[in-house]
């Protein structure tokens, strides 16, 4: 099938739905309209269609609007309250200013359609054009009351200084190319930035491609609000019951709470084990005027749980050396961080601040150490109310623990 079979076939042109539904109520919230085309031995997918560049603009616009009004008119004859998810070619809307596909939603709005109901979706790596005509064109759509949702962000490495820009109602996570379901350290932090980002800009996160039980607890361990996918539901020519998969996702949930829940308990454990290991060793530890020796006399009991111990105090200037364990599970001091300030990292004076606070220590969260270049954990805790020791857990003791990666 080419480009003239579609435009010669148009009436065999059909929406699918795929339904996207919400995490807090568990129901569906809208349906992305996609396009098919009924072929001898059953229902094809156009995606091919609208990525093709090479097929002039014209028919693709053609086609793109003809989705548009049966996707429009199939929604209103089932239910005006349900949100339309359309997917458009941004470069051509920017062409005419957007007044095309406008002056289409416009007409259904007196037999019932809200211009709130509907999201525009777009690729923003597929845009050409200037950003700040893009940006000016999308605050205009946005004054009309339609919802602007950015597709296919996490594919290639997205610009969040773009979506910060461009300010969409909806940011679309793809976890479908995935492969599996294994997912790499680096995009869960791409992920973790994204789901701050999008809650800094007030946007609504949301997964699609969701093929899997995994990938579905990834999207609710994300800060995924809306899910789309094959797992919940293959994409329909009809609609579907609002609650269809409400009880199933409930069990889920349930699953990932639990969890979780664990997850925290471990931490918990193994922050209370530290502290009271800790505890212990200063109660031998004489004077606190040499902080080497400080250093090494706590090294010594933690031998089993950490690979790198030091004291700093509250302004973070590093004040022992630190006390490093070899391979042969020795400790030896390092001297090349003393006086080194770490007050610039992240969490270091929040941590500062609320250890003098709640006089108790504190389990980070799991980060690449530059040093080792692996995932650990810091625990740190107030030796008094201007010395804090930190101690540095590998990965290794981490993996063995249930819960704490
Ligand atoms: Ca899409």
């Amino acid at each position: 099938m080419d480009a003239l079979d579609v435009i010669m076939n148009k009436d065999k042109i059909i929406p699918y739905f795929q339904p996207i539904i919400s995490a807090d109520t568990q129901l569906v919230i809208g349906y992305e309209a996609l396009a098919r085309i009924e072929v001898e031995n059953g229902v094809k997918s156009l995606g091919w269609f609208f990525k093709d560049h090479s097929i002039p603009e014209e028919y693709r616009q053609e086609i793109d609007e003809h989705i548009c009004h049966l996707a429009i008119k199939k929604l209103l004859d089932f239910d005006t309250n349900t949100m339309l998810f359309i997917n458009v070619d941004m470069n051509e809307l920017l062409a005419n200013n957007g007044e095309h596909l406008i002056k289409i939603f416009k007409s259904y709005e007196s037999r019932g359609l809200l211009l709130s109901n509907v999201v525009i979706e777009f690729a923003e790596q597929d845009f050409k054009g200037n950003l700040s005509s893009l940006k000016h064109l999308l605050t205009y759509i946005q004054s009309l009351g339609i919802q602007i949702a950015i597709d296919d962000v996490g594919k290639t490495g997205s610009n969040l200084d773009q979506i910060a820009l461009l300010r969409p109602n909806i940011v679309k996570v793809d976890l479908e190319f995935l492969e599996g379901d294994s997912f790499p350290q680096l995009y869960r932090d791409v992920l973790y930035s994204l789901s701050l980002l999008t809650r800094k800009i007030g946007a609504t996160l949301m997964f699609e491609g969701i093929g899997s039980f995994n990938q579905l607890n990834y999207a609710w361990r994300n800060g995924g609000h809306y899910y789309q996918g094959f797992y919940l539901s293959r994409p329909k020519s009809e609609f579907q019951a609002v609650d269809f998969c409400k009880n199933s996702l409930k069990k889920e949930f349930h699953h990932f709470i639990h969890y979780e829940r664990k997850k925290i308990e471990a931490q918990i454990t193994l922050t209370e084990k530290l502290s009271q290991l800790i505890k212990n060793s200063l109660k031998k530890v004489k004077s606190l005027n040499s902080y080497d020796d400080v250093v090494m006399q706590i090294a010594k009991q933690l031998t089993d749980i950490s690979f790198r111990v030091y004291i700093c105090d509250h302004d973070g200037y590093q004040q022992s050396s630190n006390a490093v364990k070899d391979e042969h599970n020795q400790w030896n001091l390092e001297e090349g961080s003393r006086f080194k300030n770490w007050s610039w990292r992240p969490y270091f004076l929040e941590n500062i601040v609320r250890m003098n606070y709640e006089r108790k220590g504190i389990l980070s969260d799991l980060y690449t150490d530059i040093e080792k270049d692996e995932m650990i954990r810091t625990y740190s805790f107030p030796i008094d109310d201007q010395l804090f020791l930190f101690v540095d857990i590998p990965y290794s003791y981490l993996f063995e623990q249930d819960g704490l990666m």
